[in-house]
């Protein structure tokens, strides 16, 4: 048997959880085994019932990282009630209310229940100290961080985020897979854009984003290249030739505007396509569009080398020459 040792409790939070600070009327030893690694003396730590029933299943020689075990339980528990922030706000729900009547026991509690949870996981604790000396435990818990919350692992936060937002699992799942974890802000974006899609049409929404992807990936190579282009920054509109593709015309000051910028692929112009309506604007809607229009084909037709050699009139400036 472990001798286990209260932490101390700082007055505005007594009967207070450590782990997430809703009123305690437990207590949680740790650890819950002898372990040899620990360097501190065993802790008892103030709980709820459900946190304490929580950290009985928990494992590990970190308290850190049974405070990060316990809490991701809590949202995992809670994933819809925290879901409601994020779908709703409180003024929504309030709307709803008025509006009609099948809503109105929903919407009475929904906020409050989303507060209770959103608070019980923003809860942190408060420093650990014995007998008025502060413990120096240092957090060798692993986490991954998104958007202000801790989550044991990326995949975790995957699963909360599909849950808490009823997001569509296979879209979700499959957007994560091609954007990475670096991305699932992304990922959440357009998930969240469609909760309720087809197979169908989710693969579709998923062949876009590879396509996107991989131009991306083809803008960073291009970009990595010491480019001969770049000598075509300096480039004036009298020595830009205006270009005919099936009928339809690259205008000279348009051409200009996409050289100077380095532009050489439609994945590259679609990124820049609000600097180049700003900057056009004025013109009127019709003739900024026709210009946009114009090198739109003009780079699609400059996919093709055998055309730019012999049919773009421009390629000495494309080439630096
Ligand atoms: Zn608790």
């Amino acid at each position: 048997m472990l001798n286990y040792e209260a932490i101390d409790i700082p007055f505005n939070h007594r009967h207070t959880c450590w782990f997430c600070g809703e009123p305690s009327n437990a207590a949680v030893n740790f650890p819950s085994r002898p372990s040899a690694v620990l360097a501190h003396t065993p802790l008892q730590l103030p709980a709820c019932q459900e946190c304490k029933t929580i950290a009985s299943s928990c494992v590990t020689d970190s308290v850190w990282d049974l405070q990060l075990q316990v809490t991701n339980a809590l949202m995992k528990r809670y994933a819809k009630h925290l879901g409601i922030g994020v779908n709703w706000t409180k003024q929504e729900l309030a709307e709803t209310q008025l509006e009609g009547t099948s809503f109105k026991g929903f919407t009475d509690s929904a906020w409050m229940m989303y507060e209770i949870a959103k608070g019980r996981v923003d809860f942190s604790g408060w420093p650990l100290a014995l007998n008025g000396v502060p413990l120096d435990i240092i957090d060798d818990s692993y986490g991954f961080e998104f958007d202000g919350a801790r989550f044991i692992n990326f995949q975790t936060a995957v699963d909360f985020y599909q849950k808490s937002e009823s997001l569509n699992k296979h879209l979700f799942d499959e957007l994560v897979a091609l954007l990475g974890q670096k991305q699932l802000a992304y990922a959440l974006r357009i998930a969240r854009l469609y909760p309720s899609i087809t197979k169908r049409q989710a693969e579709k929404v998923l062949a876009e984003i590879a396509l996107q992807q991989s131009d991306k990936d083809a803008i960073f190579r291009d970009n990595s290249q010491t480019s001969p282009l770049l000598a075509v920054k300096a480039v004036c509109v009298e020595d830009v030739r205006e270009v005919n593709i099936h009928g339809e015309t690259a205008q000279p000051k348009a051409i200009v505007w996409v050289m100077s910028r380095n532009i050489r692929t439609l994945a590259q112009l679609q990124q820049c396509e609000d600097a180049f309506f700003d900057e056009h604007e004025h013109l009127g809607g019709v003739i900024a569009f026709q210009l946009y229009h114009g090198v739109q084909l003009y780079l699609e037709a400059r996919q093709d080398i055998n055309w730019c050699e012999q049919d773009d009139p421009n390629q000495p400036l494309w080439l630096g020459e």
